[in-house]
């Protein structure tokens, strides 16, 4: 498997911003979530041609290291959400990732939205996940990420399930408004999330930037390409600002440094926000990790564990 050469990602004239991280900053937590790219929610459904879903998947490892390479040259440790299945057809790669040093979380086991799952499902998708990722890091899965962020109101009750099965924190909670996703009114920082049962969860949402009447996703994904750098900033200044615990999380995939991957068919508007910036995205995250101080999410939730009592608890559920 060849390497992506990082000289493919070329400048694109991105705004000047502050080139280092500012003396006692409070950090920003990064994190990665590892899947296949055609597993991705706008491919669902799709019959894809078997040598394209090859070509596609054979991606995965060389997009990977190049964040690791990336990461390892900044010094900077991260959290990778990895889906399951990926410790059974690449352990190397989870190998690599946790060997590292970077934290290995629970992307569910094939990236199944929970949205699909019953209360049972999600129980036997968590913890096929958690077992596979742990027997190749030899390390207890602490975090989850649902696929397309699918904790939302209906699917509540996920949460009382992570609380049972012993996780110490998700990141599974937007707190926008979506067509795929989000709880807009929950919390903007860090909070005990609490499902339809009662189960409480610490829980770490994506950063994003409240504009009047809106919240702005700007966290990572697609925004994060084609939104201009300057609102990240902005976003984080705010939540620094105006959030007790100061404590910002941001989310990649490695496929979006990835710009030579084979393209799905999408329709128009997936293919847009799918792919819109792939080509500077290397660029801007390098320029990113130029500006703040980041860490791995589990380091953060231990230190927000230890002060729960601290934190704002919010029901997503209706209760009904
Ligand atoms: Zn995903």
């Amino acid at each position: 498997m060849k390497p992506i050469p990082s000289g493919q990602r070329d400048g694109t004239g991105e705004p000047a911003l502050s080139d280092s991280p500012s003396m006692g900053e409070a950090p920003v937590i990064l994190s990665f979530d590892v899947e296949e790219h055609y597993r991705i929610e706008a491919a669902a459904g799709l019959s894809l041609d078997p040598d394209l879903k090859a070509r596609s998947g054979g991606r995965l490892v060389p997009a990977t290291d190049w964040v690791l390479d990336l990461l390892g040259r900044h010094g900077i440790q991260a959290t990778f959400f990895i889906v399951g299945e990926i410790a059974r057809t690449d352990p190397g790669l989870v190998r690599a990732v946790h060997a590292a040093g970077h934290e290995v979380g629970s992307h569910g086991w094939d990236h199944r939205r929970v949205l699909s799952m019953s209360p049972e499902e999600f129980r036997r998708d968590l913890r096929q996940s958690c077992d596979a990722l742990a027997q190749v890091t030899g390390v207890g899965i602490q975090g989850y990420r649902a696929p397309t962020f699918s904790i939302v109101r209906r699917t509540a009750w996920a949460l009382d399930v992570l609380a049972e099965e012993g996780l110490l924190y998700d990141s599974s909670i937007y707190p926008v408004r979506h067509d795929r996703y989000g709880v807009p009114d929950a919390p903007r920082g860090p909070f005990l999330a609490e499902g339809d049962g009662g189960g409480t969860i610490l829980e770490l949402p994506p950063a994003l930037l409240r504009l009047p009447g809106m919240n702005l996703p700007v966290g990572g994904g697609g925004y994060f390409r084609l939104l201009p750098p300057v609102l990240l900033e902005r976003a984080l200044g705010q939540i620094r600002r105006d959030c007790r615990p100061a404590v910002a999380m941001l989310y990649f995939h490695p496929w979006e440094f990835d710009p030579d991957q084979p393209r799905l068919p999408l329709n128009p508007l997936s293919r847009f926000r799918t792919y819109v910036g792939l080509r500077r995205s290397g660029t801007r995250l390098e320029s990113l990790l130029r500006r703040h101080r980041f860490v791995r999410a589990v380091d953060v939730a231990r230190q927000l564990n230890a002060r729960r009592d601290e934190l704002d608890v919010f029901r997503p559920g209706t209760g009904l």
